[in-house]
């Protein structure tokens, strides 16, 4: 959420930034909403001003016994009362109208981020790793999963639908040593860990910037009043919010969580195998620092090298993309992502996804802190993925394989699998 009195003087960087995220919103109906309650409200203000007026004057008439004179005052006020509830009412009506328009509001983006509609005008920034050569025909990840006995999507379907798979043997194995190992590298570089909850409140997605604009990719429950969260992006955020935090030192928290997302939209795209699914692991990196644009940029940068530092633990090439505005979420201020090679679409996938946003979030959850005048500030808030599986498990296993079906398992994961160094097809 931007402020809206920095809205109302920067309307034309806030109309760019509708603008180049796609978002449907007219900053004019805004501004004009604005205006009207905003002149509902002194109209109010001045009604009520007058009735209380007018109730000390009764008080005063009858303290004198002039009961006559406060009777004729008596029906002054009673024409107050109702000309004060009919604004007030005019007053909530437009409250909510303005209200609806200003949940929209984008936050605007840093002025290095680029411009474009969608992640193909993403902008490569750097390329890390070989790219694996084959000599002979690689198997894609779900070819390796049915050989070594790791994935079972038809199973997965049967029990949950579509996009639902079970991971086995060495294949859930490799899906909690990712986890762990991203998890570890955190802890060491001073993160504390969260265990969260995932069934989350309404108040709980709007006030981390997840809805209204997510609110069809949430699972809602039926009966309360409560969704399955698609990030630990969403508890780990809530655990500060309406609180003053001492943000001088960055607060580094992490999770590692199931995310639940409906997919809508995406029918047809990304059917074969593990990279879309409804339910996922996901380690999270969220930090929370004082509302200085070089320090957040400072932490962007580190957060992003700890996904980076993963990656190349698990010895995959991948890059590193500067994403443009229409790839962006509404909240966000400057995003990167990583993509980690996938051998079987020829191309780099999405893996990792790092973003600032500046005090976009931190105003809806109204997370603060004091400065060094003592001043409240809203807080500058950041997350990125340290590590997504299934998705991550395409690379791993794709770049890994070898020509007799066995597929290499990178050393800094084979502590992590119950003294595993590679997978032989069960054939031999
Ligand atoms: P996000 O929280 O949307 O930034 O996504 C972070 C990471 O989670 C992505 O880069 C992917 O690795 C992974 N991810 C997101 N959505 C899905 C999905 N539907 N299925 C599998 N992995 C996903």
């Amino acid at each position: 959420m931007l402020d809206m009195k920095w809205v109302r003087e920067h309307a034309e960087e806030v109309r760019a930034a509708v603008r180049n995220k796609g978002i449907r919103l007219s900053v004019d109906e805004l501004l004009a909403r604005d205006e009207e309650r905003r002149r509902l409200k002194r109209d109010t203000d001045v009604l009520r001003e007058r009735r209380n007026r007018l109730s000390n004057e009764i008080g005063r008439l009858m303290g004198d016994k002039r009961r006559d004179e406060a009777q004729a005052i008596r029906s002054e006020t009673k024409t107050v009362n109702a000309k004060l509830a009919e604004l007030e009412a005019e007053l909530r009506d437009s409250e909510e109208r303005f209200g609806v328009l200003y949940e929209l509001v984008p936050n605007v983006v840093s002025p290095d981020s680029p411009i474009g509609r969608s992640d193909e005008d993403n902008v490569e920034l750097k390329r890390v790793g070989e790219l694996p050569a084959y000599p002979f025909e690689p198997r894609d990840h779900m070819e390796l999963g049915e050989l070594h006995g790791l994935i079972d999507v038809p199973r997965g379907v049967k029990t949950g639908g579509s996009r639902h798979y079970y991971l086995k043997g060495a294949g859930a194995l490799l899906h909690r040593a990712v986890q762990q190992l991203a998890l570890d590298l955190l802890l060491e570089r001073g993160f504390e860990l969260l265990e969260v909850p995932l069934m989350v409140r309404e108040e709980a997605m709007s006030h981390t910037g997840f809805f209204p604009l997510g609110r069809d990719q949430a699972y809602r429950l039926d009966g309360i009043d409560g969704y399955m969260a698609g990030t630990s992006e969403v508890p780990l955020m809530m655990y500060y919010s309406g609180e003053i935090v001492e943000a001088e030192t960055p607060i580094r928290l992490a999770a590692a969580s199931m995310c639940f997302r409906s997919e809508v939209g995406s029918a047809g795209r990304d059917v074969r195998g593990l990279y879309r699914v409804h339910q996922f692991a996901k380690v999270e990196q969220v930090v929370i620092c004082k509302a200085d644009p070089a320090v957040s940029e400072a932490i962007l940068q580190e957060i992003t090298a700890n996904a980076e530092l993963l990656l190349q633990k698990l010895e995959l090439p991948y890059r590193q993309m500067a994403v443009c505005t229409g790839d962006m979420s509404q909240k966000t201020y400057k995003q990167y992502d990583l993509e980690t090679w996938m051998p079987s679409r020829a191309a780099y996938g999405e893996t990792h996804s790092s973003s600032n946003l500046h005090d976009f979030q931190a105003r809806r959850a109204n997370i603060r802190y004091r400065d060094e005048d003592g001043t409240l500030r809203y807080c500058h808030t950041l997350n990125n993925t340290a590590v997504a599986s299934p998705r991550i498990l395409i690379p791993l296993l794709e770049n890994h394989q070898r020509e007799d079906g066995s597929i290499y398992i990178p050393e800094a994961l084979q502590p992590y699998m119950n003294g595993l160094t590679e997978l032989r097809p069960p054939c031999e």
